[in-house]
This record gives structure tokens, sequence and C-alpha cells, in this order.
């Protein structure tokens, strides 16, 4: 365990003291210190660009802020807690998901390496690939539904990049049969499980070598910060991601630390009531004529559902459906009013957006990325129902 002076300063979770507890006592303790006499149970965020630093630097937890911080410590504990319950797991945090998932790609791959990614993963990841073929680095895209990931795995391959379910059109791959058919060729493997967080699916039990997310989604759940992590068992790889983030500068404001940690309290109440509103709600919008190519890996008869049942313990909170054109989907987003019209998912807030009105998705005008808050189930139907009527009574 950590004390509050922070002696431990790898952020080294699994195993912590919570051994053998339940998800929701897990959430709730994951991370913190052992208890103190007249100390915060939850201490507050260390504030502080540089430490007392008598003497050699080399054995000292905490010297200069760019390379290590307290309050970071507590949290990449509480994310490794999460993310690998059973076994002892390292854990980086970054100042978004798009910085942790460049700390995987740029740290791990070399000139003449071949990666695969998913062509139907998070929009940013083709920018990425395009810095990384720049410094000679070779990639093929598969989409995460089907076999053709575990075809493009043939002749050499360093890294396999999965995102399951993929956002934002909630495919399912089954991440062991890919762990197990990339480890054979040597391959590493990285699962972005941002959807599914920590509760919902844990990549590492599951074969991954690397667990990365962006916590600015369900993780944090707030709407209020960017995060990103990347969690593994295999010391060598952490010390390349850590490494990485100190050579970069990509680190994470104290302040943003302690708010996720914060959050994280209530991450099993966050997500299970956003499932069962997220079932509710697919389930109302099945019954409309409007509404086609409804999704969510929860409705047992979704094509992802059997898939997803065999490795997720919770579906998440986004639901996709797609409405007849692009005027029609924006009438519906303009006539909500309890649900937001933003961008991004996982908050404690409901909020839907068209998602083609960013380019570079393979959807349809018409497709709407539906994040389903907390919000009491019946207030979020009767919304969606009125907006689609008022979308489908208006005239153009
Ligand atoms: C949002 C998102 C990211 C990027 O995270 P940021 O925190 O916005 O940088 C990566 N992967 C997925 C699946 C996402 O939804």
């Amino acid at each position: 365990m950590i004390g509050h002076n922070g002696a431990e300063i790898d952020g080294v979770g699994g195993l912590g003291g919570l051994d053998g507890v339940g998800e929701g006592t897990r959430a709730v303790r994951a991370g913190l210190p052992d208890a103190e006499p007249y100390r915060p149970p939850m201490p507050g965020p260390v504030l502080a660009a540089h430490y007392h630093l008598p003497g050699d630097p080399a054995a000292a937890p905490y010297g200069y802020g760019r390379e290590a911080n307290p309050t970071w410590t507590l949290l990449e504990r509480a994310v490794a807690d999460l993310e690998s319950p059973t076994a002892p797991a390292h854990a980086t945090v970054f100042p978004s998901g798009i910085a942790a998932t460049a700390a995987v790609l740029f740290a791990l791959l070399r000139p003449g390496d071949t990666a695969v990614l998913p062509s139907d993963g998070y929009q940013l990841l083709p920018r990425v690939r395009a810095r990384l073929e720049a410094f000679g680095v070779t990639f093929r895209t598969a989409p995460t539904g089907g076999d053709a990931q575990l075809a493009a795995l043939d002749g050499g391959v360093r890294l396999l990049w999965l995102e399951t379910p993929s956002n934002p059109g909630l495919d399912v791959c089954d991440i062991r049969r890919l762990c197990a058919a990339a480890h054979a060729g040597g391959a590493l493997v990285a699962v972005d499980n941002t959807l599914a967080t920590p509760l919902g699916q844990r990549p590492l039990d599951l074969g991954a070598d690397l667990s990365v997310a962006s916590g600015t989604k369900a993780f944090n759940g707030h709407g209020d910060v960017l995060l990103g992590y990347v969690a593994t068992r295999d010391d060598r790889l952490a010390d390349e991601i850590r490494a990485w983030r100190t050579t970069t500068g990509a680190i994470l404001g104290p302040m943003e630390a302690w708010l996720a940690h914060r959050g994280l309290a209530t991450l099993h109440l966050r997500t299970d009531r956003q499932q069962a509103n997220a079932l509710a709600v697919a389930a109302a919008l099945r019954e409309r004529p409007e509404v086609t190519g409804l999704r969510y890996p929860g409705l047992p008869d979704d094509p992802a559902h059997a898939t997803a049942a065999a490795q997720m313990r919770r579906y998440g909170c986004v639901v996709s459906f797609t409405l007849p054109d692009r005027e029609r989907a924006e009438r519906f987003l303009a006539a909500l009013s309890l649900v937001g019209d933003a961008t991004s998912f996982g908050g404690v807030r409901s909020t839907a957006e068209r998602r083609a009105r960013w380019g570079g998705d393979p959807v349809a005008e018409g497709f709407i990325r539906l994040s389903v808050g907390v919000e009491d189930a019946d207030d979020l139907i009767a919304d969606l129902c009125a907006a689609l009527d008022t979308a489908s009574e208006a005239r153009p």
C-alpha cells in the first residue's frame, strides 16, 4: 500500500489489499492510501513543480514535477487496481486519451515494424498513423467485426491495436482469440478500453499486453477532465511508456488527476445505471419506424452480443442508430431538451450527435451516436420520442 507521503513512486496496483472484494468496493477504495490518524481518507491534489530534494536524486521518489507526482501515483494505482485486480500491473496516466495512444504507438514501434489498426476505430487514429508512417512504420487496417483482423496478422506484425466495442460503430471483436493468434506470431496486443471502462471489460485478463483508454469519457464521467492511461503487467513495457511520458513532457495536471480519482468512487454506480438506461432507451428506439441500424452490444439480438457477452461484464453507455437523412437527424438533435447536442460520451448527462458532421467516420449522414447518462430512463425516453416526433412532423 502507499502512505500519504507517496513513498512508493510507481503506480503499481492489483492485489493491493483489495483481494477478493467486489467491484463496487474496489471502485470506492482503489488507489487510496493506508489509513493514518488525522489524515484525510483521500489526500488533496499535490500542486508542486519541484520537491525538496537534498543529496543524490537517483533514489528520490519525487524530485521534479515532470517525472512524478503523488496525486498521479494514487490515480495510477487505482487504474492498475481496476484494470488488473488479479495480478500486479503498472498504470501510467496521460493528459488525454490520444496522448496515451500516441505513447504506445510511438514508444513501441520502430522503423520497419508493421502494426495492425482497426479501420473503424477512433477518428484520430489515421492521423497518428500518418505521423508514424513518416518515420517508416507500416500499417494494415481491418474492421473490428468479422475475421479480417486475424487475417491481417499474417507475416510479421509487431503490434495489434484493437478497439472493442468500436467507437462509434459498436462492433466487437474476440479479444482472447486475437491475443492468442497475435502472440503466436510474436506480436504485442493493445486494446483501447475507452468505451467499456475497466468495469465493463478487463483486456489484461483476456490476454492483452496493454489496456489503453481515454479516461475523458465514462471513466471520469463528469465531462470536466481530459485524461488518458496505459495499463500493463509487463515491467519493460511500463518502463518504455513512462520514459516516453517524461521525454515528451505529456503530463497530466495534478488537479485533473485528483478530480478523476475522486469520480472513480461512483464508477460502478454510473456504469450500472448507464447500462440500465441504455437498454431501456434502445428498447424504446427499436419501436420507432424511422430508426434503423440500432446497435447496443447489450441487446440480446445485437450482432455483437454473443462475443460481447463472452468478454464484457457491462456493455457501456453508447447506443447508435441511423435516421433517414441528415436533415431529419439535425431536426431530431435540435428538438431534444434533456439530451445535449454534444460530442464525446460517457458523462452523467446524456448527449447525442450526428457523427458525420466531423467527417472521417465510416457512417451514414443520419447516423446518431447517443451517450446515455444517469438520468431517469423514463425522462430520457420521453425526450427522445418527443424529438423524433418533432423531427418527422417538421417540413424542411
Ligand atoms: C475519445 C477517444 C479517444 C481519445 O481520447 P481523448 O481523451 O479525447 O484524447 C481514444 N479512443 C477512443 C475510443 C475514444 O473514444
